[in-house]
């Protein structure tokens, strides 16, 4: 680990020790203002509704936490796909078989379907920056262990192009990485990946196009230094997979020794 890892990390657990008194506070706001469930709706008002996630000013009632689609094991260990069979697992998928992805591991909280997906646009259009650091902190409970025991040197969220970042105001990425970092007790390394050239957004373009239009959009950072560590990519949403294999290929290239990719959603 270089000693800029060293320093980034030693400012993350700062900032730990200082977060405690601003969850007090938070806490208390909680029960002043009790939050709205963010995705029905209904208040989250002790003994009124039962509470299934709650953090920050949002939270998730037990239905709702029961109806989204989590993606579950058995997984495939490389890119994460659930397999169908509840009796399957511990071997690759047949994608990862046939087509190696650059990335050493996938993984996603839930599974992008319509129950969620206005979720996600309201975080994104809104726009609704708290959104994208409730889904973080969710991230950050489900994977911040195992980031943990991966060791990285760090979490890199998937950068936007300048022009969008001033239209949207947030990078949603950004906003998920620096929770996880909390809980993994991993530095959010924001500058090492950059964006290098305009792409029109993924979502307007058909499958095949995707891959063409993402090629060389992604590079690293003027002066930074990604040979020989091992990095966390944070994203969103995954959708045909297309920006992250990219974004990995383009680390990997300039010497990384292992990728691994944490979104709050995947299509499958
Ligand atoms: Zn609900
Ligand atoms: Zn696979």
């Amino acid at each position: 680990m270089t000693l800029e890892c060293h320093v980034a990390r030693g400012m993350a657990v700062a900032s730990q020790v200082k977060s405690g008194m601003r969850n007090w506070l938070l806490s208390l706001l909680d029960l002043l203002f009790p939050p709205l469930c963010v995705v029905c709706g209904r208040s989250l008002e002790p003994g009124r509704v039962r509470v299934g996630i709650r953090w920050a000013g949002y939270g998730l009632c037990s239905g709702c936490q029961g109806a989204v689609p989590w993606i579950r094991p058995p997984i495939c260990p490389r890119c994460g796909r659930p397999f169908a069979l509840a009796s399957a697992g511990g071997h690759l998928c047949g994608d990862c078989l046939l087509h190696p992805p650059p990335f050493d591991s996938a993984r996603a909280l839930m599974a992008y379907r319509d129950d969620v997906v206005s979720l996600f646009h309201l975080m994104k259009y809104g726009p609704r920056p708290s959104l994208a650091r409730f889904l973080g902190e969710m991230m950050g409970r489900a994977f911040g262990e195992e980031i943990r025991a991966l060791d990285p040197d760090g979490i890199i969220p998937i950068p936007m192009h300048p022009r969008r970042l001033r239209r949207r105001g947030f990078n949603q990425a950004s906003w998920m990485a620096r929770r996880i970092s909390k809980h993994a007790g991993v530095p959010v390394r924001e500058r090492l990946l950059v964006r290098t050239r305009w792409a029109e957004p993924q979502v307007r373009l058909p499958r095949t196009l995707r891959i063409r239009n993402i090629r060389g959009t992604f590079g690293v950072g003027r002066g930074k230094e990604v040979s020989g560590g091992c990095w966390v990519i944070v994203d969103d949403v995954m959708t045909t997979g297309a920006t992250a294999r990219e974004a990995a290929r383009i680390l990997k290239r300039a010497g990384a020794v292992e990728v691994h990719l944490r979104t709050a959603a995947r299509v499958l």
